[in-house]
């Protein structure tokens, strides 16, 4: 192929596949749609090759290749993306970051650690922990995610409450631009210099550019942690309780809130018939905030379970197999759906949702786990059969349709962590309004030739 031919002159040719095998691993991510085109043979998402740089130089030389020869690029972190975000559907060239998994520096008296976009988390993670020191970002993939990804997704992690996403851990980045040029910018606590070029990136989901190196902010392992679980006999009594926790100032490090049709599963207890709120604190007042959340919980019927079931969840954090089992088997219909919304509007949206989303699976499972002072997210588990993959790929198709469609008519954002993807293409320009002709204008100055992952979050194809 003539274009490869060419790449292949401006990095080392070993960097550069059309293997089948490779093609194939990069057309198709962890969204559920993807895993039934796999089961059915169909790969609409076909990239023409896959670039697999080694250092910052090699992804600007390709990106500059790609400007002047006008070839689509989509970025390629570890492919957990669960929205098609990584998909080509203009061929083109993958540029997947997995080899540049380098940890750059840990600096003990700053408290940060720097690494390249391609470093996997868990492997990041154990390299702090041996050190007595912790990201604190903790998604359900870190085993199988990079910290580019985290930022070009906004992703956040299961102790956020107290910890924020990763939008509050990172502290500088380096990217190169569509056009070749590398950039880095200002590593410092905080500055009131204008805009953050950082944001750019966060939840950019590879439309402006590629990062290739991060430094987030790392702190001491904490030694004193206290759990405890805390049964409801309604979703609005544990929200309630949600609600004064982030309204007294509590910053639990972990909060996670079922419904109880969850609860079963978070309980691994079939008979378990109420909601249930698993709580955790650290740290110098972590003893006075548990003492102050269990003061709200009684004020709202809460009855304690202990600490165990917390305990048995977190030795389990990782672990998706509930949901991959239902998605392995080709009729199998396995989604995820996370939104976010005020708290004046939850609890409407939660009903809301479960009512309409009741017809499409046999089971429509609900938890909250990321609190702030207005609102809450909401995350929906919906588990289901189909006669094969054909058909399972409707209905998850149904599946997104029908709770996008429920958000916006009530005004929730529709997605908090996962981003947009394909998944949620067709519902952004409503969900974001006039905010996407702000954020198209700065598209066409970054990417005048459109190549970064060509038509995700919006804009023009
Ligand atoms: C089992 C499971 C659990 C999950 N749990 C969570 C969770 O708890 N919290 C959460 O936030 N997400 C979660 N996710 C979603 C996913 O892991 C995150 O979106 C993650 O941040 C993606 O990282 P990645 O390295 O796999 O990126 P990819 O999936 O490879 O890419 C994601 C997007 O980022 C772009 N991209 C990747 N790397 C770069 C880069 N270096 N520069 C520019 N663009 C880039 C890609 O083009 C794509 O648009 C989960 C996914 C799975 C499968």
């Amino acid at each position: 192929m003539a274009l490869i031919d060419d790449l292949a002159k401006v990095i080392p040719d070993d960097r550069v596949s059309v293997a089948d095998a490779d093609i194939s691993a990069h057309s198709y991510d962890a969204w559920p749609v993807a895993v039934k085109w796999r089961q059915q043979g169909l790969q609409p998402c076909k990239p023409d090759a896959v670039v697999t740089p080694r250092d910052a130089d090699e992804v600007s030389a390709t990106l500059k290749w790609a400007s002047e020869t006008r070839t689509p690029i989509t970025p390629w972190g570890l492919g957990s993306a669960v929205t098609g975000a990584c998909l080509t559907q203009y061929g083109g060239i993958v540029i997947d970051l997995s080899a540049m998994d380098q940890t750059v520096s840990i600096d003990e008296t700053n408290l940060m650690v720097t690494a390249q976009a391609g470093k996997r988390g868990d492997i990041l993670e154990a390299e702090l922990n041996a050190r007595g020191y912790t990201l604190n970002h903790s998604p359900q993939s870190l085993d199988r995610s990079s910290i580019g990804g985290w930022i070009a997704t906004r992703a956040t992690g299961q102790f956020s409450s107290r910890y924020g996403g990763i939008e509050d851990l990172v502290v500088s980045l380096k990217a190169v631009l569509p056009d070749g040029t590398l950039i880095e910018t200002k590593r410092t606590p905080r500055a009131a210099i204008g805009l953050d070029t950082k944001e750019l990136f966060l939840g950019s989901e590879g439309t402006f550019g590629i990062v290739t190196e991060v430094t987030a902010k790392i702190f001491p392992l904490s030694r004193n942690r206290i759990f405890e679980a805390v049964s409801f006999t309604s979703v609005e009594a544990g929200v309630a309780v949600l609600r004064s926790i982030t309204r007294e100032g509590l910053l639990p490090f972990l909060v996670r809130y079922y419904d109880e049709d969850e609860a079963r599963h978070a309980m691994k207890d079939t008979s378990f018939d109420n909601c249930v709120l698993f709580l955790g604190f650290e740290g110098a007042s972590g003893q006075a905030e548990y003492g102050a959340a269990l003061e709200i919980c009684a004020r709202h019927q809460g009855k304690k379970l202990g600490a165990a079931p917390v305990e048995a969840w977190m030795g389990r954090r990782y672990d998706f197999s509930g949901v991959e089992k239902v998605l392995n088997r080709p009729g199998g219909v396995a989604e995820t759906i996370e939104i976010v919304d005020f708290w004046d509007s939850i609890e409407g949206t939660y009903h809301a949702l479960k009512k309409a989303l009741a017809p499409l699976a046999d089971e429509v499972l609900g938890h909250f786990s990321h609190v702030y002072a207005q609102g809450t997210s909401l995350y929906m588990i919906l588990l289901g059969s189909a006669a094969d993959a054909k058909e399972a790929e409707q209905r998850l198709k149904e599946i997104w349709d029908v709770s996008m469609r429920v958000c916006l008519e009530r005004g929730a954002a529709v997605s908090h962590h996962h981003g947009v993807g394909l998944a949620r293409l067709p519902y952004i320009e409503k969900d974001l309004g006039s905010a996407l002709g702000v954020n198209s204008l700065v598209k066409q100055a970054l990417d005048p030739h459109n190549i970064m992952n060509r038509g995700k979050l919006g804009y023009a194809v």
